[in-house]
């Protein structure tokens, strides 16, 4: 890896994508079992609509969103529900989670209730935000955000910009760019629908100056479309600039305000895989059943990308390329800065999941002992999110709250970048990481504890008015006793 930062912090890494873009994307086996977390989205899990001993057929909705902030989860294979029950899941760090699961039965059988709908532009914007996300269709990214909730908040903003996040910064994935390359179709589709569901003026679809291919590929489909309003942007290829506030800040030149979203500046950022899931539901009638998955590291005998069904288990894709080397040491989903470290490959690909790297020690920075903070600041100059990571250091290992809400640990996006050139290999975002739930829940103690003090304020003084109202109105009563008497 080289190191170097931007004015915008960062780091230019070795991509380490070579291997994995070698072929095209292939198509993996559909699995003899698929097992699906319902709450592989944020927000509320889906609940499911489905009972043990249902036979379902591909794209078949088996639990239906349980929140305002919740998605559709639909059948990946044909066959019966077997089990809803709790099984290993990346959800939960490959503890148990809540899903459903479904054995093959082999024969493909397609639900037949999907529509495709030619004409995206017949309907009403709010009309094909619901059909979106009637498609279960969330961010591909990574963080699995359902897009409907997304595209609500988006659409309150008047006539807002598009932004398609192509740029996919982190070391060893590459799904993104081998979709742009291969499917710039899909892409650019997606992207005008999305449009019209947000009654956009513009569409930027963003990428990487070191994904050429892509970029033509994409100008080629949106040159098809003779559509003026959507152009591609390159940006430097700098880890994490594909990060939602870096792109905006190197597209648009503006900052999304640390409290605020991109929304409350009149931008919505979606990723190129949403964008092209949305295509395929809308246009097809494909819901979102399966997605793309880079397989790679040393530690696996073949690196590629393929198609993959909601619900396969990693082993089964390990198997097809070829299974591990020898070398292998860790196996993480996402790429090696920001990706989760997984205990067993016997847990099932979920919406999110963009990467597996089977690793060997040449995958990943040996980690040495810890020493003491020499406050060189190398930390805080590659920080993109421009925190003082040191400090936060401090206040995270003194359990001092106030202090890492007023650093704004928050606005930590855990890219790992401050780790990766600390000198006395202190494990920064392992720390951040511990400390932001313990912040959370004592942010969100204040903010009921706020909230209920409000309460009874305004309880009293409602009190206090009906008690005035009150009197004045037995003094009048009094007052006309007295005159009637006199
Ligand atoms: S503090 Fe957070 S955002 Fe800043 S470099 Fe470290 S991990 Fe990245
Ligand atoms: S990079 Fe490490 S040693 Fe340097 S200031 Fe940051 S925490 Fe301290």
């Amino acid at each position: 890896m080289v190191r170097g930062s931007s004015a915008r912090g960062g780091l230019r890494l070795e991509a380490h994508k070579e291997r994995s873009t070698r072929d095209p994307i292939g198509m993996a086996a559909a699995p003899s079992t698929a097992v699906l977390p319902l709450d592989q989205h944020a927000g509320g899990a889906a609940v499911p609509i489905v009972a043990v001993g249902d036979t379902v057929a591909i794209g078949q909705p088996i639990a239906e969103p349980a929140a305002d902030t919740s998605a559709w989860l639909h059948a990946p294979i044909s066959g019966r529900i077997v089990a809803i029950e709790p099984r290993a899941s990346v959800t939960r760090a490959c503890a148990p989670a809540l899903s459903i699961v479904i054995d093959n039965d082999g024969r493909e059988m397609r639900h037949s209730s999907a529509r495709a709908i030619e004409d995206f532009l017949s309907l009403e914007p709010r009309e094909l935000r619901e059909h979106i996300g009637r498609g279960g269709i969330v961010g591909l990214g990574g963080a699995a955000f359902p897009t409907l909730a997304k595209l609500e908040r988006g659409a309150q903003a008047s006539a807002p910009t598009l932004l398609i996040n192509g740029a996919e910064c982190e070391p060893y994935i590459s799904c993104d760019a081998m979709l742009m390359r291969e499917r710039p179709h899909d892409v650019v589709h997606g992207a005008r629908i999305l449009m019209h569901a947000l009654q956009a003026q513009e569409c930027v679809i963003a990428l990487e100056d070191d994904a050429p291919r892509a970029a033509d590929a994409l100008r080629a489909a949106i040159a098809q479309t003779e559509n003026g309003r959507i152009r591609v942007q390159v940006v430097p290829t700098i880890y994490p600039s594909g990060g939602e506030r870096q792109l905006i800040a190197s597209v648009f030149g503006r900052e999304v305000p640390f409290d605020g979203l991109p929304p409350d500046i009149g931008i919505l950022c979606h990723n190129v895989g949403t964008a092209a899931a949305t295509a395929r539901w809308v246009r097809d009638g494909e819901p979102l059943v399966s997605r793309i998955v880079t397989i790679t590291g040393d530690g696996v005998a073949r690196a590629c990308n393929l198609e993959v069904r909601l619900g396969t288990p990693i082993s089964q894709l390990i198997a097809e390329c070829g299974g591990y080397t020898p070398r292998v040491e860790r196996l993480l989903m996402g790429g090696t800065m920001m990706g989760m470290a997984l205990s067993t490959d016997e847990v099932a690909v979920v919406k999110a999941t963009n990467c597996i790297v089977a690793a060997s020690a040449l995958d990943l920075e040996p980690r040495r002992r810890e020493m003491p903070c020499i406050r060189c600041g190398n930390c805080a100059e590659v920080c993109p999110a421009f925190l003082l990571p040191q400090q936060l250091h401090v206040y995270a290992r003194a359990t001092d709250l106030d202090g890492l809400e007023r650093y704004g640990l928050m606005d930590c996006i855990e890219c790992g970048c401050c780790d990766y050139v600390c000198p006395s290999q202190i494990p920064l975002v392992e720390r951040f990481r511990e400390a932001k739930p313990r912040l959370a829940t004592h942010l969100l103690a204040r903010d009921n504890a706020r909230a209920a003090r409000l309460r009874f304020e305004e309880r009293t003084a409602r009190l206090q008015r009906l008690e005035a109202e009150q009197r004045q109105r037995l003094e009048e009563k009094r007052r006309q006793a007295r005159r009637k008497d006199a």
